[in-house]
C-alpha cells in the first residue's frame, strides 16, 4: 500500500511516499510565503507535492505531529476531534503544531477520501511510569498547565531501539536499549522491550543534552537571574537559551563538524563545547543504565550520532567497569556495531529513519 508522509514545518513541507518500505518519491519544499520563495502558502505547497508525485492506490497520509500531549499514545486517525485536540495542544508546541495543523487541514481537503493519520513525536514516551514524567512541583499548578515531561523524537527513538534488538538478534519485546539521537535537536530514551521508560527531553525539547542550538539542562535560576538581575525580557531569555544556546552559544557554531574541526586546532571554546556534549550525553548513559538496571546495547543515531566516531568514543569513555567499551578501530570504520566481540553492552551505530517508521506506524494502524 501507497503512504504519503508529509512533515509540515512553519516554511518548509518534507514529503516522502512510500509503497511498503520502498521510497517511490520524496522531496523538500521551502522557504514557503518567504519573498522569492518557491511557493506563496502551505495550500500551494501541498498542492504542488500532490501533483509531483503518482497517488494511483495511496492508502493513506501520515502526518508527522510534534506534541500530542498527554491525549495521544499511539498514532491517531485523524477526525474534526482530533483536529480539535491538536489545536488545544498548541500552546505546549507554538511553533510546532499550528504547522501541522496547516498541513493536516490543507491534506484532508486535496484528499477527501484518504485517510489521513497523526504520528506524534511525544507518543511513544506516554510508557514512561508517573515518576519519570512528573517535576516535583506544585502538584495543582503542575496539572492546571500541563506541566510534565513530554519527551520527543519518539518516532526515531522507537526505530532505532528496535533495529537494534533486529541487529543483535534479540527479540524486541525483551531488549533492554539506551538510544541516543544525536542530530540538531539531541535527546537520550531508555527503552525497555520496546517501551520508553526514560528520555531527556521533557516539557518541551529544550532539556536534556546539550544540542546544536539549544542549552539543555540547567538550573531554572539562570533564567530568573536574567530577568531580575540581568533585566533580559523573558522571549528574549527563551531565544538565548533555545536559538543562542549549546554548541552555538558555547562557540559560535551549531555544527559538530565545524566544532571538531576547531578543537583539533586547538581553540579552548570548541573543546569545552565538545566536552561539556560529551559529557551529558555519558551522564545521561549511566543515569539510564540505573534505570534500566543494566542495557543489551546503546545506540547512537542521527547526524551526530552516525558520524561523529570522536563523539560515540569521547561520551562512552571510562564506562569499561560499566561493561561499556568501545572497540576504535570499529568506531572509526563506522561499523553497526562498534563494540568488542562479546562484549556486556553492545555498542551500535543505526541509521534513523522517522520517515519509514511515521509510514510503518500509519500501515498498522489502519
Ligand atoms: P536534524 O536533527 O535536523 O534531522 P541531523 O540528524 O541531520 O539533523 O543532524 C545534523 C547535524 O549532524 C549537523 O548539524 C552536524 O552537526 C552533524 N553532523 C553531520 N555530519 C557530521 C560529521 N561527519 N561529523 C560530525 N557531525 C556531523
Amino acid at each position: 500500500m501507497k503512504i504519503l508522509v508529509l512533515n509540515t514545518g512553519s516554511s518548509s513541507v518534507k514529503y516522502r511516499l512510500f509503497d511498503g518500505v520502498e521510497t517511490l518519491a520524496k522531496g523538500l519544499i521551502e522557504r514557503i510565503g518567504e519573498q522569492g520563495g518557491e511557493v506563496p502558502d502551505h495550500a500551494a505547497a501541498l498542492q504542488r507535492v500532490m501533483s509531483s508525485v503518482d497517488l494511483e492506490g495511496l492508502g493513506a497520509v501520515g502526518h508527522r505531529v510534534v506534541h500530542g500531549g498527554a491525549e495521544f499514545a499511539g498514532p491517531t486517525v485523524i477526525t474534526d476531534e482530533v483536529v480539535a485536540t491538536i489545536e488545544r495542544l498548541v500552546p505546549l508546541a507554538p511553533l510546532h503544531n499550528p504547522a501541522a495543523l496547516t498541513g493536516i487541514s490543507v491534506a484532508r481537503k486535496l484528499l477527501p477520501d484518504v485517510p489521513q493519520v497523526a504520528v506524534f513525536d511525544t507518543a511513544f514516551h506516554q510508557t514512561i511510569p508517573p515518576e519519570g514524567v512528573a517535576y516535583a512541583i506544585d502538584a495543582d499548578l503542575a496539572d492546571r498547565w500541563q506541566i510534565r515531561r513530554y519527551g520527543f523524537h519518539g518516532t526515531s527513538h522507537a526505530y532505532v531501539a528496535r533495529q537494534t534488538a533486529e541487529l543483535l538478534g534479540l527479540s524486541p519485546d525483551d531488549a533492554k536499549v539506551i538510544t541516543l539521537h544525536l542530530g540538531n535537536g539531541a535527546s537520550a530514551c531508555a527503552v525497555d522491550g520496546g517501551r520508553s521508560v526514560a528520555t531527556s527531553m521533557g516539557m518541551s525539547p529544550l532539556a536534556g543534552l546539550v544540542m546544536g542550538t539549544r542549552s539543555g539542562d540547567l538550573d531554572p535560576t539562570v533564567i530568573f537571574h536574567l530577568h531580575r538581575v540581568a533585566g533580559l525580557p523573558v522571549d528574549e531569555i527563551e531565544r538565548s537559551l533555545t536559538r543562542y544556546g549549546g554548541l552555538q552559544g558555547l562557540t559560535g557554531d551549531n555544527d559538530m563538524r565545524t566544532v571538531q574541526r576547531r578543537r583539533d586546532e586547538g581553540d579552548p571554546a570548541a573543546t569545552l563545547a565538545f566536552d561539556l556534549y560529551c559529557r551529558r550525553i555519558k551522564e545521561y548513559v549511566g543515569s539510564y543504565l540505573a534505570v534500566l538496571g543494566g542495557a543489551d546495547a546503546i545506540t547512537f543515531t542521527a547526524g551526530v550520532g552516525e558520524n561523529a566516531p570522536a563523539v560515540r568514543a569521547a561520551s562512552l569513555a571510562g564506562l569499561s567497569a560499566l561493561g561499556v567499551t568501545i572497540d576504535e578501530a570499529r568506531n572509526q570504520r563506522g561499523d553497526r556495531i562498534i563494540s568488542p566481540e562479546n562484549a556486556r553492552v553492545a555498542v551500535c551505530v543505526v541509521p534513523t529513519d522517522e520517515e519509514l517508521e511515521i509510514a510503518q506506524q500509519v500501515t498498522a494502524e489502519l
